[in-house]
């Protein structure tokens, strides 16, 4: 599928550019091309996966079964081997440098989240200061930048890990970082409304979106989306075709040419 038109080009000034991802698979998914492209261009591109901390199977409750199932993957090993493997063959695919964080995903947060409708809700109080704990964390990383760029995720789906990031970046931005929000997918594809609902619940943290023309690399982000294979067929549960489904959401925020859409995290 091709489409043509015109978007604009982001160039950042800047030499290293971290890309947060709660969970393997984000980058990819939501910002794959503009992070293939800042690779190719020759910038420090690194993505960050947060939430893959070691998991051991007394943190395994039945929520995690089921979603462990839904995966066809049946214990902790080969969850953790698994999506290890495929973010690696990801990050490659798109030239990004990869380091895992030690925090566990929420479903193995003790017994915080039992069902969707925790896992997708509100944030508490305890979760909310896991963004403190990150920026030091982040700040403390041997490749970290005082002039770096930072892309998290909008929050776009309600996803607490998602969100957790969302309010990492923005204490990022009013240390003075750079820091732009990328589009949540696929929870854009299959759920638009949940832009304006996560809109209208960040209000002024972030500035006016912009599209990020991204024709070049939108084979780089599908191939790095194909190397998530135990997660592709949840993922993707609403469509057959996921390539085109991707590109054509891509095409849709280029206004005909593929592209991929951010919004500056406002630093107050
Ligand atoms: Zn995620």
């Amino acid at each position: 599928m091709t489409c043509k038109g015109e978007a604009t080009i982001f160039d950042p000034q800047c030499d290293t550019i971290f890309f947060l991802q709660p969970h393997s698979d984000d980058i990819a998914l939501s910002c794959g091309a503009t992070a293939a492209g800042f690779a190719a261009a020759g910038r420090d591109t690194r993505i960050i996966t947060v939430f893959v901390g070691e998991t051991v199977p007394e943190m395994v409750g039945p929520f995690a079964e089921w979603k462990h199932s839904r995966w066809s993957l049946h214990d902790v090993d080969a969850v953790r081997e698994t999506r290890r493997q495929e973010d690696i063959e990801a990050a490659a695919v798109l030239g990004c440098a990869l380091r895992w964080l030690g925090l566990p995903d929420a479903i193995y947060r003790g017994d915080r989240y039992k069902r969707d409708e925790e896992l997708f809700g509100e944030l508490s109080d305890e979760e909310l200061a896991l963004a403190d704990h990150l920026v030091e964390e982040l700040e403390g990383l041997p490749e970290w930048r005082r002039d770096s760029m930072v892309f998290v995720p909008l929050g776009i789906g309600a996803h607490v890990d998602h969100q957790i990031l969302f309010e990492t970046g923005a204490l990022l931005a009013a240390r003075g970082y750079a820091v732009f929000a990328y589009e949540d997918t696929p929870y854009i594809i299959h759920s638009p409304e949940g832009r304006a609902a996560r809109l209208a619940q960040v209000g002024d943290a972030v500035g006016e979106p912009f599209s990020h023309g991204v024709a070049g690399t939108m084979d780089a982000k599908l191939d790095a989306i194909s190397r998530y294979r135990s997660q592709l067929p949840v993922i993707f549960r609403f469509t057959d075709d996921y390539r085109a489904a991707v590109q054509r959401y891509a095409c849709e925020v280029g206004n005909g040419t593929p592209a991929e859409r951010f919004w500056p995290v406002r630093s107050t």
